[in-house]
């Protein structure tokens, strides 16, 4: 527009063409009431011969520029983009992830980042050009380092595989889009069990992104540590009595014992150790509100269990399994008020009530 530098207008490369478009330029000019600078516009040519361009210069008025031009900050030109032309679009990204200061932001809250911010750019961006796969994979391991370790440029293993991140949530992903087109569509991929869990509000995203990193049993736990030769002696923190694994942290004696004892009184529904997820599929007689009461109750209680862990390995602090179920029973009837979620069945709202 005549305020503006970012319109670009394409046409054959015809005299005829270029007059029709002068005149509807004319038309708009004169209905909006915008003139049309001249001197400030370039005219690009591409596979024409030296005395058409002269003709359509001349009958345009506008003087001739060279390709590749800038455009946006990137570079337009009849050639694929290469790898170096799309520099700067790696650096917008690189710009947006440190003006989000994000150090201090939960996984869920990054991944949220990464689609709203970050793949929105890119979907732009990609709109306009064809980017180089050389610069969707950079994209794409700059998104990666920024989900676990909240920064662009740390160097060290992830906890899930990308692709994995970037698989249906039907499919045990986290839904992501995979900017290197739809890999997860190559193999078959099984439906998983927890999958309804990834998909129930109730839960706080923190929450349900964690129980999701235990269903990929991702976490760094001792056994898993062992495993990579980073430490030797493997004894659980919160028990001293067994080696620490996903199963034993979050579903076998002595601690996770106590407190899902603790939240199957508080519930009113006896919570087995094992086979959670199992056992919640199998729950037929419950309605589904408060099927998703529980197994939000079950992924907080997992949240806070790793908390207390951690808490104990840096502060060689043991929060009582009381202390801990008080507090996520006071965090889970904060979000049922919060929420405020209306049950048809009268019995469940009486059951709800009595968790807030
Ligand atoms: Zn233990």
């Amino acid at each position: 527009m005549p305020d503006s530098d970012d319109l670009i207008m394409f046409c054959k490369r015809d005299k005829g063409y270029v007059e029709l478009m002068i005149h509807a330029y004319e038309l708009f000019s004169r209905a909006y009431g915008l003139v049309m600078n001249k001197g400030k516009y370039d005219i690009y040519f591409n596979g024409v011969s030296e005395g058409i361009m002269a003709d359509i210069e001349a009958l345009s008025g506008m003087k001739m520029g060279g390709i590749p031009f800038r455009y946006l900050g990137m570079t337009v030109s009849p050639k694929r983009l290469s790898v170096m032309d799309c520099n700067c679009l790696v650096e917008k990204f690189v710009e947006r992830i440190r003006g989000l200061g994000t150090r201090k932001i939960s996984y869920a809250g990054r991944l949220v980042l990464i689609t709203s911010v970050l793949h929105t750019l890119h979907s732009y961006w990609a709109r306009i050009f064809i980017l180089p796969k050389t610069v969707i994979h950079r994209i794409d391991a700059i998104c990666r380092k920024f989900l676990w370790h909240g920064k662009e440029t740390k160097e060290s293993p992830a906890l899930v595989a990308w692709d994995i991140i970037c698989r249906p949530k039907k499919h045990g992903g986290l839904g992501l889009k995979n900017l290197d087109g739809y890999k997860w569509l190559q193999p078959a991929l099984a439906n998983v069990r927890w999958a309804p869990w990834v998909r129930i509000k109730l839960m706080l995203p923190k929450h349900k992104f964690f129980a999701w990193l235990v269903t990929q049993q991702r976490l760094l736990t001792h056994d898993r540590l062992v495993k990579m030769q980073i430490i030797s002696e493997n004894q659980c923190y919160l028990c001293g009595l067994h080696e620490e694994s996903h199963k034993h942290l979050f579903f076998e004696r002595v601690y996770s014992s106590q407190c899902l004892c603790l939240i199957s009184l508080w519930v009113g529904v006896q919570i087995p150790e094992q086979n959670v997820v199992q056992w919640w599929l199998s729950l037929r007689d419950r309605s589904l509100l408060k099927k998703q009461v529980i197994a939000t109750v079950v992924c907080s209680l997992i949240y806070y269990i790793w908390e207390c862990r951690n808490k104990c390995r840096i502060e060689n602090i043991i929060i009582r399994p009381e202390v801990l179920c008080k507090r996520l029973k006071s965090q889970i009837g904060d979000r049922l008020r919060c929420i405020n979620i209306v049950s048809k069945c009268r019995a469940t709202t009486v059951w709800m009530e009595g968790l807030q």
